[in-house]
């Protein structure tokens, strides 16, 4: 667990408060923590070097608590919004998993690092069969009622594997397996679709059809990773349906 705040003294042994902020600061594990330098130091080129290094505020000593307090909480309070702010842009509402804009977010960070450590990186694409006709026949309520499940289904399987689940647009999921090669993704492909076929989300005959395409090493970028695996579903649709078909080409 992370501290939800940082109180900071400048005058320390071994490393001063400027040089602890810069290091807190160019982590990406701790840069969001708010830091309050508390000091002794009067002078306002001080306050100024910290707050540029990237200090919330500032508290000269002696501390005020009534005032301290005040401080705290107002920079704890910021922060709590922040993340709120954060998982709402960066989640769907109806199934709780990521949304597309995450995905844009980390993709190419996941492309860059799977080339970086020679691994490979392989995406999913799945797409729900004749949705339409779920929503013309039952209802639209019941519509996101299936797609609520299926959220549900890929989350769990987002728990015990290495994956990331989005919801990346209506009724088309995105599934990116890290370390995982071709092969690999196809039968975690198969046994999703399998699974898709025998879960009945809101006790309806749902199936799907998914694409898959791994990261080719002349392949630089995710937009041509994730149009090949979508070249892949509807090779999918196109066979009938109900299936998982590969893009191997480039
Ligand atoms: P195919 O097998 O070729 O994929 O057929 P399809 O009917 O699934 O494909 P199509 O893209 O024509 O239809 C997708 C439908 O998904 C259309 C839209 O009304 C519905 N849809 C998109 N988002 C939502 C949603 O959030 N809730 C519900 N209930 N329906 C949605
Ligand atoms: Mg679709
Ligand atoms: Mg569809």
């Amino acid at each position: 667990p992370q501290p939800d705040l940082i109180l900071l003294d400048i005058m320390m042994p071994e490393m001063d408060g400027f040089e602890t902020i810069k290091r807190l600061k160019s982590n990406e594990n701790t840069a969001n923590i708010p830091v309050i330098f508390v000091t002794g130091l009067q002078e306002s080129h001080d306050e100024e070097k910290g707050l540029k290094l990237g200090a919330a505020d500032y508290i000269r000593k002696p501390v005020r608590e009534a005032i301290a307090i005040s401080r705290i909480n107002t920079h704890i309070t910021i922060k709590k919004q922040r993340q709120r702010l954060e998982e709402l842009a960066l989640t769907d509402q109806l199934t709780g998993l990521y949304n597309r804009h995450y995905l844009l977010e980390v993709a190419e960070h996941k492309v860059a690092s799977s080339k970086r450590h020679k691994q490979p990186l392989s995406l999913m694409m799945v797409d729900v069969d004749h949705f339409k006709q779920v929503n013309d026949n039952h209802g639209h309520p019941a519509g996101d009622q299936v797609l609520s499940d299926l959220g549900e289904f890929l989350r769990a399987q987002h728990r015990k594997e290495d994956l990331v689940a989005v919801r990346f647009g209506g009724e088309e999921f995105v599934i990116l397996l890290e370390n995982c090669n071709l092969e690999q993704a196809t039968k975690r492909a198969e046994q999703i679709r399998a699974d898709i076929e025998t879960l009945h989300p809101a006790g309806l005959d749902i199936s799907a059809s998914i694409g898959v395409a791994e990261l080719h090493s002349e392949e630089n970028n995710f937009k041509s990773l994730l149009s090949r695996a979508d070249k892949a579903v509807y090779k999918a649709k196109f066979d009938g349906r109900n299936c998982v078909r590969i893009n191997d080409g480039m």
